[in-house]
């Protein structure tokens, strides 16, 4: 069985320190492709660095929307010049919108959200996607944009509907840790009842801990912990979504 993180921030200190001692973890547990996103323009480097040290890692770059600057057009031209000449950059990411952070602008965050959208459609990458009550905001540039190569909504917490129009639009819904809580049962519903190639897995590393270890740091390895989650929830057999999330992963990333 193979499985691949599609979204963990190895680059933070939390696991960075240890990097070796966390990627063979998650290679007992079967992980063994890792989406490293870069969420502001002061980790890109060490994004790609710790990228290019471990080549079952693989880098994505973009302004995270609770991390954004005053100025963000310097960032934005050097992001241009990344996705140019960086092939190994496999998404946009981690971008998007959060109206749940308190005192969010709307309008600011657009406004750095726009052109990276911009950027994966031109250079024909997915996008990874933060969105916090604001999906219907989302949906409505996605429509408008069309984006080439979709992308992944990490760690979905919309609607069914909502969930169905980001399919239509090509993206797939991040599974992670959410789903391993009973009271979610919203999230809970939908991966139970959404076609298997809707999804793809990840933790958020180190971020959003599992059920049963709230306040831990969290680790790539925990994603066969998120499988079978999904595996009691659904009919089919573990193995066989493990298949289907691997496969849709490595269609979506190119990986
Ligand atoms: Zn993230």
């Amino acid at each position: 069985m193979e499985l691949i993180d599609t979204h963990c921030h190895l680059d933070f200190p939390a696991i960075s320190n240890d990097i070796d001692g966390v990627l063979e973890r998650a290679r007992n547990n079967g992980v063994t492709r890792f989406v490293v996103p870069g969420v502001s323009s002061e980790n890109w480097s060490r994004v790609l660095e710790l990228c290019a040290e471990h080549e079952e890692l693989y880098p994505a770059l973009g302004l995270h929307p609770c991390f954004l600057k005053a100025d963000h057009g310097a960032d934005l031209m050097r992001l241009e010049q990344l996705l140019k000449h960086r092939p190994e950059l496999i998404a946009v990411g981690e971008i998007g919108l959060d109206l749940f952070i308190p005192d969010a602008d709307l309008q600011y965050q657009l406004e750095v959200l726009q052109p990276q959208l911009k950027l994966a459609k031109e250079y024909e990458k997915p996008a990874l996607l933060h969105v916090r009550k604001a999906h219907d905001q989302m949906l409505q540039r996605l429509r408008r944009i069309k984006l080439p190569a979709g992308g992944i909504v990490h760690a979905f917490s919309g609607s069914e509907q909502q969930a169905k129009e980001y399919l239509k639009l090509g993206f797939k819904l991040g599974i992670g840790g959410g789903v391993t809580y009973e009271r979610a049962r919203k999230l809970r519903q939908l991966v139970t009842n959404l076609p298997l190639d809707s999804f793809v897995l990840e933790t958020d590393s180190p971020d959003m801990p599992l059920s049963g270890f709230q306040g831990q740091t969290n680790y790539p390895e925990r994603v066969s912990l998120v499988l079978k989650v999904i595996s009691e929830l659904r009919p089919e057999t573990k193995l066989e979504i493990a298949r289907n999330m691997l496969l849709n992963g490595r269609q979506l990333l190119r990986i």
